[in-house]
Parts: C-alpha cells; structure tokens; sequence
C-alpha cells in the first residue's frame, strides 16, 4: 500500500483522512503547514502526496511549485475553491489532480489509485500477459492464445485493469470508480453486462470460469487457469 503525505491546516480534516487511509492499510504521515509539508514531500519518502491549497504559511500553489523544483512525487490537490482558473494553475504548477472539497476519503483514495497508475504506466511493459491471454495497452488489443478478441474499449480497460491485479479480488465499486469513472457508484450492473461479454470472448461462462472468477456481492478476480 503506496504511503501517502497529507498537508492540510485543518485539524478535522487531517485526523479523519488520516484514520479512513490507515484503516484501508496505507501509511499514513499529516503535517500542518506549507513549510513542513514540503520538506516532507520531497524527502522521497512517500508514493503521493496530497496537498490543501489554503495553507496558513504559504500559499498552496507556491508549495506545489516549490516541490516540482525538486521532486516529481505525484501529487493530488485538495481544495475548496471551484473556480475553474484556479484548478487550471495548480494543473499547470505541476498537480497530477485535485478533488474539490468537501470530499470524501474514499473518492481521494480512487483519484490516488489513478495517479499511482498514471505515474507507474509510463515506466511499465506495456504489455500484460496472464496464462494465454496477451493486452498490448498501447495497440489496445487482446489475444487469447494468438487470436485478437473483439473487444469495446470499455471492456479492454475493464480486462486490462483485471488482469493487471491477476489473482487480486476488486470490488464493483472499485471498478466502477476506476474503469468507469463512478466514484459514487451507479448501475453496477454494467460491470455484470461487461463480465459477461468477457466471458464469452474468453470462451467461459459463470457456471464454467477460467479467467474471470466472480463472487457474488465482493467483486471479481482474473486469474491465469492453467496455474
Ligand atoms: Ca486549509
């Protein structure tokens, strides 16, 4: 689980982010001021870093620059200003992404997740392979023992975000949150419709899994079958 750097003047805000993100096992380090919080940041001690705007010592915009100067640890912005030019700055001072306040721990929890995978992409394969079945993320395509499976792009992310997490069970609200962009949850029937188009790609029903393992109510896993 990535370790994560709050930087956030609010007390309240700070003791309950820090309790949701530990109970979901990430380590978990709050400071309260611009100042602390940017040696901290660059320290290279943490995988993300979340960063309040409305710091008492400096603004959160100078922080930010000020830890780009030196780090490019990810970094997703927390602030309760909507005002769209000045999401726009913190994005070209250098934020990965930001949520507007209020939110809730686990919507900063998803846009963390997306961060980490944006971060890691560039440096990873961009290829997956489990058992058979072959992604190239790039060409956006899958093959099962050599054969190009007829996939829409929502079910290649959905594929590819299982089979990137082989063996890992991931919850619906997960998915919906990650491949769907549905922090908030929605029809989770829709991952039901995509599992089943998968299956039947993959050659596999429900009653006969391969790949694609579901228990009902938790979520799915990808696993390679032949292990
Ligand atoms: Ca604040």
């Amino acid at each position: 689980m990535p370790s994560i750097l709050i930087i956030e003047d609010d007390q309240r805000i700070r003791a309950a982010l820090a309790t949701r993100l530990s109970e979901r096992g990430h380590d978990v380090e709050t400071v309260a001021t611009a100042m602390e919080g940017v040696s901290r940041a660059v320290s290279g001690e943490f995988e993300v870093v979340v960063l309040d705007l409305g710091l008492p010592d400096l603004d959160g915009t100078e922080a930010l620059r000020m830890i780009r100067s030196v780090s490019q640890v990810p970094v997703v912005v927390a602030t309760a200003r909507d005002d769209e030019s000045d999401i726009i700055s913190v994005l070209d001072a250098g934020a990965d992404d930001y949520v507007i306040k209020p939110y809730s721990a686990d919507h900063l929890a998803a846009r963390m997740r997306a961060v980490l995978r944006r971060a890691s992409d560039g440096i990873e394969d961009d290829t997956i392979t489990v058992g058979d079945l072959r992604l190239d993320l790039d060409a956006h395509e899958a093959t099962l023992s050599g054969n190009k499976l007829d996939l829409t792009a929502r079910a290649f992310d959905l594929l590819a975000y299982l089979a990137s997490r082989p063996g890992k069970l991931v919850s619906k609200r997960e998915l919906l949150a990650e491949v769907w962009r549905q922090p908030y949850g929605g029809a989770d029937k829709t991952v039901d419709v995509h599992i089943s188009w998968l299956r039947k790609e993959l050659g596999e029903t429900a009653a006969e899994p391969r790949y694609l393992h579901t228990r009902r109510g938790v979520g799915v896993r990808l696993v390679d079958p032949d292990r």
